[in-house]
């Protein structure tokens, strides 16, 4: 179904005007479950509530969503009645919407590029999997910078999604619509991808809360992979709370992908009762560095934690992630030749995307022999056992989500200041960490994000701190 008839479909509801009021008013996921587990609202009334707000032309023009879910109306019936019978799961009647390069069944999952314009999924990844297990509805498909490449949510082939906090600005990437949704309202709960930042940057744009699992944490079937080694999906939401929720539904060890493992958590073998505050001054704007440390130094007070300045090997962060990615970009993006999915993606990608082939194809030249990459890999374990010493002083590590605060969209950046955005998130990835980004306060009025890494498997103790700080 497309933007125009959702429109016209959910217009011509109008049974639901009068109990709009559960659903306009902010509220937990879990307090929202309650509500519809008392039948004091129906699945059927959220998600008509959701898809006349994603209908109205003010939200249009923010271009969140790509496509919308046709079969949306019937599984939100189907769910009421299982919920009258109490046979329903555990997220019923809750509406989510994800990044285009998440495969769900019959949904055209586009990564928003011309290459899979017309691409079908004839499957659903593991997490939409888990998800519809539990009665959430899918509302549909989100917008994002072409093949999860980019920080901005500008290189979207179907054009740029605004920032619903201020529309002329940039709401971040990749997972730009993910985030814009949380940020206007259109879901309650999204998914995106995360590679160097794509669920926490944009999170930190549009003022929302982006968790990036431990790599392994999350299935990645059914993921359209951009760098392997570095993918992650996760949950974006209002508030760390509705992420845990979310978290603990899609994690879990899946036999379709050999990286998970059975999630069983993992806590502190002792705790130090320290958060290490990342010097960051020499890589980001002063301000937001000020606001971080600031918060990080009330709330350390409070809890009676210390705070230890560490530093993390930020200054080679970006050449070792983009080499990494280049190459595993480069080599996965070669299954798009146009003979079983989609278009050339040499004939059909935008800038960035063809700026990734060129420069993987010649880091993975047979006359350099790997020597780009077997450096970069190296940097990647001196990154790794860095975070271990880290981690042997601190139970947590404070930094900014984003260096710099958003720029206007269409502004002209060079690629260097593009890539510039990741090298607060990027380190998370090479070492498969869990990090988290929720809302930190604004400058300028611009949201800033405030970033918690921990050792791996210790979502638990992310979530914890999150609320501490929220
Ligand atoms: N900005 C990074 C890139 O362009 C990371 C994107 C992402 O996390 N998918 O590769």
């Amino acid at each position: 179904m497309n933007k125009r008839q959702a429109r016209t479909k959910s217009a011509t509801n109008s049974t639901t005007d009068n109990r709009q009021s559960t659903t306009d008013k902010f509220v937990t996921l879990k307090t929202k479950l309650r509500q519809i587990q008392q039948g004091k609202l129906t699945a059927l009334e959220n998600l008509m509530h959701f898809s006349k707000k994603i209908a109205t032309p003010e939200t249009e023009d923010l271009n969140i969503f790509l496509s919308l879910n046709e079969d949306a109306i019937e599984q939100a019936k189907q769910i009421d009645k299982r919920i009258k019978e109490n046979k329903a799961g555990k997220l019923a009647g809750l509406c989510f919407a994800i990044k285009a390069n998440i495969s769900a069944k019959h949904q055209t999952i586009s990564c928003a590029s011309k290459t899979l314009e017309n691409y079908t999924a004839p499957f659903n990844a593991t997490v939409i999997n888990k998800l519809l297990a539990e009665d959430a509805i899918l509302l549909g498909i989100l917008n994002m910078d072409e093949f999860a490449l980019g920080s901005s949510g500008e290189t979207s082939a179907f054009g740029p999604t605004k920032n619903p906090t201020n529309p002329e600005l940039i709401p971040g990437g990749t997972s730009s619509g993910p985030a814009a949704a949380i940020a206007a309202n259109l879901a309650d709960f999204t998914l995106g991808s995360d590679t160097g930042g794509s669920i926490r940057n944009p999170a930190s744009h549009c003022g929302i809360t982006g968790l990036k699992p431990t790599y392994g944490a999350v299935s990645r079937y059914g993921l359209l992979d951009a760098a392997m080694s570095f993918d992650t999906i996760g949950p974006m939401t209002k508030t760390p709370e509705d992420a845990r929720l979310i978290f603990n539904i899609i994690k879990g060890q899946d036999n379709f992908d050999q990286t998970t493992t059975d999630y069983r958590g993992s806590t502190p073998d002792s705790p130090k009762g320290a958060i290490g505050l990342v010097n960051i001054k020499k890589f980001a704007d002063e301000r937001i560095a000020n606001l971080i440390e600031k918060q990080a130094k009330e709330i350390a007070k409070q809890h009676n934690w210390t705070i230890k300045k560490i530093d993390l090997p930020l200054d080679i962060a970006l050449e070792t992630f983009y080499i990494i990615n280049y190459t595993e970009f480069f080599s996965s993006s070669r299954k798009y030749d146009g003979r079983r999915f989609g278009k050339k993606i040499e004939d059909s990608a935008g800038p960035e995307v063809l700026r990734r082939i060129i420069g993987g194809s010649e880091i993975t030249k047979a006359e350099h022999d790997g020597k780009f990459y077997r450096e970069a890999l190296k940097a990647r374990n001196h990154i790794k056992l860095q975070f271990k010493k880290i981690f042997e002083e601190v139970d947590a590590i404070i930094l900014p989500t984003s260096p710099k605060l958003p720029h206007k969209i269409g502004e002209t950046i060079t690629v260097e200041e593009m890539y510039a955005y990741d090298v607060t998130t990027v380190l998370a990835n090479i070492a498969g960490l869990p990090a988290i980004s929720i809302p930190a306060g604004q400058i300028d009025n611009k949201n800033v994000g405030l970033q918690i890494m921990v050792p791996h498997f210790q979502e638990e103790l992310i979530f914890k701190l999150a609320k501490d700080f929220e």
